[in-house]
């Protein structure tokens, strides 16, 4: 099954336990922005940024098989993607070197607890701002604004949107909004759960399952990366505002990320990694979201 995949998508020879090659099919990633370190930075009543600063680089928790959001190349154990890229002007920002930070595959059922653990300092991963979240974590931002859609095989005309999952083997990923969205409004689908959304997808390649459901952003790369194959149908149904996870009550951190967002974006930085990166896959720049700058919690 894997070898079906590890054909057609980079991310996934990881997850095979094999060194890959470069993407067959889709664009590579563009040409990368340099972000300007901030000179003196110094954020005192941060206990994580103070941790950081002690360690001498960042930790950065993220994905590393979404393409063009968060993906590592299994050769070189590099780490690409427009979350990448966040997280590096971020970084830069807080006064870090952009190429000292260590970044960690996260999946999205373990994020709250490696924030809460200190496995982390912050998460860059299409990481949604929700209510409940916040009772475990912080978020900065919303610095992208995605929503959850539906893929599935290039040949199959019976799937045009979630009305028509009825029955249908439908794959996500555990601890996930889709996930728990599917199960709530579509309970007569009949979901699958793994760990990551690249198995999803093996999975629809090889008729194990009828469709993958997360945010459009996420699918849209693996469409683009095997477009013979794969196809995104319907409109996106919910809304995904993507932020930074923090550990809750890190109120210095989450505002000064906050801050580095705003400036970010005013100075074309987010621009140009957006077109770097997830712009490769086919969807023009929007307009950022704004900054939900909520109170100390
Ligand atoms: N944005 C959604 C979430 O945070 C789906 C993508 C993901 O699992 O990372 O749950």
């Amino acid at each position: 099954m894997c070898l079906v995949l590890a054909l057609l998508l980079s991310a996934v020879a990881a997850a095979c336990g094999k060194a890959g090659s470069p993407p067959t099919k889709g664009p590579a990633t563009g040409e990368l922005p340099v972000y300007q370190v901030a000179k003196g930075f110094q954020l005192p009543d941060s206990p994580t940024w103070r941790r950081a600063r002690k360690r001498g680089h960042l930790v950065v928790g993220v994905k590393e098989d979404q393409p063009y959001l968060g993906e590592k190349n299994p050769a070189t154990g590099t780490y690409a993607g427009f979350d990448i890229e966040i997280a590096r002007m971020m970084a830069a920002s807080l006064g870090f070197d952009p190429k000292t930070v260590r970044f960690v595959t996260i999946a999205s059922a373990n994020r709250e607890t490696a924030l809460q653990n200190g496995q982390i300092d912050f998460y860059v991963g299409t990481y949604t701002i929700n209510a409940l979240r916040k009772k475990l974590v912080g978020f900065a931002g919303p610095y992208y604004m995605a929503g959850q859609s539906l893929l599935v095989r290039r040949n199959d005309n019976r799937i045009h949107g979630p009305q028509d999952l009825d029955g249908k083997r439908v794959c996500s990923v555990a601890g996930s909004t889709p996930y728990q969205r599917m199960r709530k409004d579509y309970p007569k689908a009949v979901l699958v759960a793994y760990d990551t959304y690249s198995v999803c997808v093996d999975n629809l390649l090889t008729y194990q399952v009828d469709a993958v459901t997360t945010d459009d952003a996420i699918l849209i790369g693996y469409a683009a990366k095997a477009p013979d194959e794969l196809k995104v149908v319907g409109r996106p149904f919910s809304k995904e505002p993507y932020g930074i996870g923090v550990p809750r009550g890190d109120n210095a951190l989450r505002f000064a990320l906050d801050e580095a967002l705003r400036a970010r974006e005013k100075n074309g930085d987010w621009r140009r990694a957006y077109e770097a990166t997830l712009g490769l896959s086919g969807v023009p720049v929007p307009t950022p979201p704004p900054i939900d700058r909520y109170p100390a919690t």
